[in-house]
Parts: structure tokens; C-alpha cells; sequence
């Protein structure tokens, strides 16, 4: 299916075509017509599915068809970081740029009076986090009063991030009667009662389980004692020659540590986490994409929305506490059907958490040993039921695991040799 059959505007499948898409993804054939036809909708979709196109073009083509001389916020999309307002209110300007609507984008940490200066030359479309947006209702230098679309995207994130209070709030604001669509990649009990409060007969659009998405990433799992993470990695890095590496630490603390860690390895990181200004953040983020940083240390909350086409490596230096987090992270590589590799560096005080994710997985995660990083403690058993379960369930992939696990035995031999005699190298 092309993107003509969808029924854009030639405006904006003139700025489809220069962005180079040839055809819509999945999302995109199953929103745009729903969301042309003026309904609600409800969407299971998680970034690297081409999900803001699907809402943003044909936002656009609505906007454009009932074009008024007089400008004010006519769409309002709301979402969880200052990286992800950022890209979507570029993806505005960018399916919008043989139009003549303006975006405007609303975040906390960079100076508020810009934003009312640029909000009272006039804006159709705003894009904003939920904390940035209230100052500026409260301060009425922003009226929604005639919106006439509401986005909530990434949702579920919002709700993790502790805004569902301040949606709620924003709500307050909004007028009754308005387009509403929601995307969210998974639906805990919060979000389906808000979408209940919020969506209008909504039509629901399903795209790729969690798991599909992950399955098209090359995951791995290098089991490790804890005390040597750092040089594991910071091994795996300079043996493999890893480029455009993000690597999930869970504490902004440990981001900073082991971006220090690397960088007196000769290897140039760089942290990215809340507790950095805006500046420090947009600085960091376009050195990793201009590829002057090798490796971006990053909190799961910053990392999220964060839009690297190509990114090549995600290594999860800790484990998520959240199995749907490792989905996430992953999702980081592999995006738009480019391929990807994700690493884990499992201690033996994760396994419960390598479990909880295999479970979600529903399949276990290939572990190599590296030689010369062999962990003082195998993984237990805990860890390998996932696969065992399958196992003994399904008797032709216990065949094909039978098939594949030689080969992949011989790739760590291969992979051992060359890393032991690298490493002896190293030594002398
Ligand atoms: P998103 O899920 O909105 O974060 O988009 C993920 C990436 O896919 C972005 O870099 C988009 O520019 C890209 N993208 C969106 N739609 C398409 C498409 N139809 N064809 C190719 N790339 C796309």
C-alpha cells in the first residue's frame, strides 16, 4: 500500500515523499483513515513504529482543510519528555513545511518568556510536557479554549513519570467537545480509565505486541560478575569497535560514574539523565547523533523518546526493575526496520529480573560467556526456566533450539579465542 491511497493532501505527500518514506508502516494504514474520519482513537503503539507520523500527518491534513485566517491552538499534543516534544514538534514542522501552520513547543528548563513571546505571534499546533504546559495555563499566556485535537502520547510513560495528576488537571482546560486520540504502548488499569473518561467511541488500533518489536532486535546476554561490568564493557566497546552505543544505567548517579569510568578508558561517554540542564541534554544528544560522543550513558526516563535512526548498540548495563522497560530500551535500536543488537550485562543478583523479562518475552535471551569475564557464579536456575518451560512445551522448537545452540556455541568459542588473545595482547 502506498501513502496516496490514504487520502493526504499533495502538500503533505510531497513532504512524505522528501522525507524519503515509500510506504506507510503499519500504524499508519490503520490511524490516519480513522483519524481523517474525525474519530477517537485509542492506540497501542510504541516509538519506532512510525507512531507520530500516523497522528501528526493527518492532524495536519484536518487542519489544512478547514484553514482560518485567524490563528490559535487548534491541536494540543501532550507527551512525557523534553526529547520527545522536541521530535514530535519537529516532525510537525516537518510533514507541515509546504504549509503554513505554526508549531510551538512547550517544555520546562529553557526560559518561559520565549514561549509566551512566540505563543502571542500565534500558533495552530502546540507540542508540550505536562509540567511546562500547566505554568503556562495557569498563567493564561495559553488559551486552548478553541482546540480542536487532543493528543496523549506515550501515556503509560506519562503515568510512570507521575503526570497523570497534571493531565488530569490539563483536562480541566480542554473544551468538551474535541477529537481525543491516545497512545500508550502498554494499557495498566490507569490508563484504561482515563482513556475510558477521556475517548469517545473510540476505534482501536493495535500494532505490533511488545514482543514482535523485540524480536527483531539481536539480543544477547553476557552474564557478569557485578564488580566487572565496567571493564566488560568497556572491553566489548573497544574489541568490537561499538559506535553510537546507549547504554541504560538505572540510577542517574551510576550514569555519571560510568560515563567517567569510560572516558578514563579512552573511550569518549557522555552522561544523559533528569539531573542535567536542558542544555546539557540537547548538547549531549546531538554529539551522540554527530557521532563526536561514542557512548551516551542515559536513565531510562531520558532516554525514552529519544529518535537515533540507525543506533546500532543499546546496552543495558543494569537491568530494568520493570520488564516492559527492557522492551523499551531495546526498542531504542532496531528502529524502522533497521537491525540492531542489545546486550545485557547480567550479575547473578539479577536473574529475577532476566526471569520477569524472558516471561514477558515469552522466550529465553541467548547467553554468551565471555572468555576471560567468566562470572564466579552461573546463572540460576530461575533465570533458565523461561526456556525450559518452552521446551517442554513445544517440541519443534526444542528441535530448532536444538539446531541453533551448537552454532551459537561454536560463534562464543570463535568469539573467545580472538577476545583471549586480544586480551593477552592487551597484558603485555
Ligand atoms: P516514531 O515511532 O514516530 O518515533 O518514528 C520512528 C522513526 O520512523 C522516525 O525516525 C521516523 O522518521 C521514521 N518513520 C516514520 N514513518 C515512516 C515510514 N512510513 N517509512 C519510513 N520511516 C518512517
Amino acid at each position: 500500500m502506498s501513502f496516496n491511497k490514504l487520502g493526504l493532501s499533495p502538500a503533505l505527500l510531497k513532504a512524505i515523499q522528501d522525507k524519503g518514506y515509500t510506504k506507510p508502516s503499519q500504524i499508519q494504514k490503520e490511524a490516519i483513515p480513522e483519524i481523517l474520519k474525525g474519530n477517537d482513537i485509542l492506540a497501542g503503539a510504541q516509538t519506532g513504529t512510525g507512531k507520530t507520523a500516523a497522528f501528526a500527518l493527518p492532524l495536519l491534513h484536518i487542519l489544512q482543510n478547514a484553514e482560518s485566517k485567524r490563528r490559535r491552538v487548534r491541536v494540543l499534543v501532550l507527551v512525557p519528555t523534553r526529547e520527545l516534544a522536541s521530535q514530535v514538534g519537529e516532525s510537525f514542522r516537518e510533514y507541515g513545511i509546504n504549509l503554513r501552520f505554526k508549531t510551538s513547543t512547550l517544555y520546562g528548563g529553557v526560559s518561559i518568556n520565549t514561549q509566551i513571546n512566540k505563543i502571542k505571534k500565534g500558533v495552530d499546533i502546540v507540542v508540550a510536557t505536562p509540567g511546562r504546559l500547566l505554568d503556562h495555563l495557569n498563567q493564561k499566556t495559553l488559551n486552548l479554549s478553541e482546540l480542536e485535537t487532543f493528543v496523549l502520547d506515550e501515556a503509560d510513560r506519562m503515568l510512570d513519570m507521575g503526570f497523570i495528576r497534571d493531565i488530569k488537571k490539563i483536562l480541566k482546560y480542554l473544551p468538551e467537545e474535541k477529537q481525543n486520540l491516545l497512545f500508550s504502548a502498554t494499557f495498566p488499569n490507569e490508563i484504561k480509565s482515563l482513556a475510558d473518561n477521556l475517548l469517545n467511541s473510540p476505534k482501536r488500533v493495535q500494532v505490533k505486541s511488545n514482543n514482535s518489536t523485540a524480536d527483531k532486535v539481536e539480543q544477547v546476554v553476557y552474564p557478569i560478575d557485578k564488580s566487572r561490568k565496567k571493564e566488560l564493557l568497556a572491553y566489548c566497546i573497544k574489541e568490537e569497535n561499538w559506535f553510537q552505543v546507549l547504554v541504560f544505567s538505572r540510577t542517574k548517579h551510576g550514569a555519571n560514574k560510568l560515563a567517567q569510568q569510560l572516558n578514563k578508558e579512552g573511550i569518549n561517554a557522555d552522561a544523559f539523565h533528569g539531573n542535567k540542564s536542558q542544555t546539557q541534554r540537547t548538547r549531549a544528544l546531538s554529539d551522540f547523533k554527530d557521532l563526536k560522543t561514542q557512548v551516551l550513558v542515559a536513565t531510562d526516563i531520558a532516554a525514552r523518546g529519544i529518535d537515533i535512526s540507525l543506533l546500532p548498540h543499546v546496552v543495558n548495563f543494569d537491568l530494568p526493575y520493570v520488564p516492559e522497560d527492557y522492551i523499551h530500551r531495546i526498542g531504542r535500536t532496531a528502529r524502522a526496520g533497521q537491525e540492531g543488537k542489545a546486550v545485557s550485562l547480567v550479575s547473578a543478583d539479577e536473574h529475577k529480573l532476566l526471569f520477569d523479562i524472558e516471561k514477558l518475552l515469552k522466550s529465553s535471551i541467548p547467553k554468551e560467556i565471555i572468555v576471560g569475564f567468566e562470572p564466579a557464579q552461573n546463572l540460576s536456575t530461575d533465570a533458565l526456566k523461561p526456556r525450559e518451560a518452552a521446551r517442554k512445551k513445544n517440541k519443534s522448537s526444542r528441535a530448532s533450539k536444538k539446531q541453533t545452540s551448537p552454532r551459537r556455541k561454536s560463534s562464543w568459542n570463535k568469539r573467545g579465542n580472538k577476545n583471549k588473545s586480544s586480551k593477552n595482547n592487551r597484558r603485555s
